[in-house]
């Protein structure tokens, strides 16, 4: 059991902002609206998300560190409604069989709270705890019983802004939730809910787009599109201020990133991309979330109009920003 959790892990687990992620999606699923997101070292001596959530009873507390105990799918059709943002009930079973894990939760008709240590996947201790309402889980010492894995990860500084970027995604993904990030005990980054998308959309994308960011619009009965992209005039060399959300969820698409491409149809140079937040919405049958354990790649059933909406909505945000 602990070996397959860590096999698992594997594929939901590859590096700390894997685990800050999940831990983050596991919050706003429990409906929090605030968020606190503690790192040292790159999140390879300490993870700590708390949230004000609705916590967990002891049970339903015992049960969320194993394996699929709380998994929502029980039919092919399940995958295809998913509301949520965690779903395959893996992500804490296999953050546990890889780290020292402690997870409190209180939920608010407790008088109490439970606290449950982990270490290694091996439940140590299970107790009572003074806690307020709401979930905090702590993950210390990432891989530090599968050596070969800790030794793929990279600096404190690259790992430090991999977390960083998942945390602003998950910011933008989610403008109705408080995040506050602290690096190495000191206050990096704080949304707060009086930042609306547009806001928020600033400071990710840098105070230098500011007043370059073209709104976009659409939508018809298959599907929405929202967001900001910016003009032509602001690129960079890669592709990572480009944050997309299916279903608000923050996904990798090549298929969608070619079409914001083909959106700006030759404004831009070769090897230079766009920066952007863009938001499509899109019944949930019209999308499969399961293709990889990491939830990051999506499937459309029927992408071209996906991806012919994407492009003339950019196309049509920037010609009239042009007149
Ligand atoms: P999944 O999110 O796919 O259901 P996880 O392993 O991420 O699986 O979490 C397992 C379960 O633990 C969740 O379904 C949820 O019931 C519970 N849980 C995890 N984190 C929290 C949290 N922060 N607040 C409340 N419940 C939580
Ligand atoms: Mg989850």
């Amino acid at each position: 059991e602990i070996l397959s959790n860590q096999i698992a892990a594997g594929e939901v687990v590859e590096r700390p902002a894997s685990v800050v992620k999940e831990l983050v999606e596991n919050s706003i699923d429990a409906n929090a609206t605030q968020i606190i997101i503690e790192i040292v070292n790159g999140g390879k001596s300490l993870i700590r998300v708390s949230d004000n959530g609705i916590g967990l009873l002891r049970d339903d507390a015992l049960l969320s560190i194993e394996r699929y105990a709380t998994s929502k799918i029980f039919n092919k059709e399940d995958l295809f409604s998913i509301s949520t943002m965690g779903f395959r009930g893996e992500a804490l079973p296999s953050i546990a069989s890889v780290s020292k894990f402690i997870l409190v939760t209180r939920t608010t008709d407790s008088d109490i709270g439970t606290k449950i240590d982990i270490a290694g996947g091996k439940i140590l201790n299970v107790s009572d705890a003074g806690a307020p309402v709401g979930t905090m889980v702590e993950v210390k010492q990432l891989f530090f019983n599968t050596p070969a894995r800790k030794k793929f990860l990279k600096s404190n500084t690259t790992e430090t802004s991999h977390i960083a970027d998942a945390v602003s995604g998950m910011a933008l993904g989610n403008p109705h939730v408080q995040f506050r990030l602290f690096l190495n005990h000191k206050l990096q980054k704080s949304f707060s809910l009086s930042d609306d998308l547009f806001q928020r959309s600033v400071r990710i994308l840098g105070r230098d787009v500011a007043g370059k960011l073209c709104p976009l619009e659409f939508a018809d009965e298959f599907v929405r599109i929202q967001g900001y992209c910016s003009n032509p005039s602001v690129t960079r060399r890669s592709s990572s201020k480009i944050f997309l959300f299916v279903n608000n969820r923050l996904v990798y698409d090549r298929g969608l990133i070619a079409a914001i491409f083909q959106g700006y149809k030759g404004r831009i140079m070769k090897g230079n991309f766009p920066l952007g937040v863009f938001f499509v919405e899109i019944a949930f049958d019209q999308v499969d979330v399961n293709v990889h354990p990491s939830k990051k790649e999506i499937r459309f059933f029927n992408s071209k109009p996906v991806y012919q909406a994407m492009s003339e909505t950019i196309d049509r945000a920037l010609s009239c920003a042009q007149d």
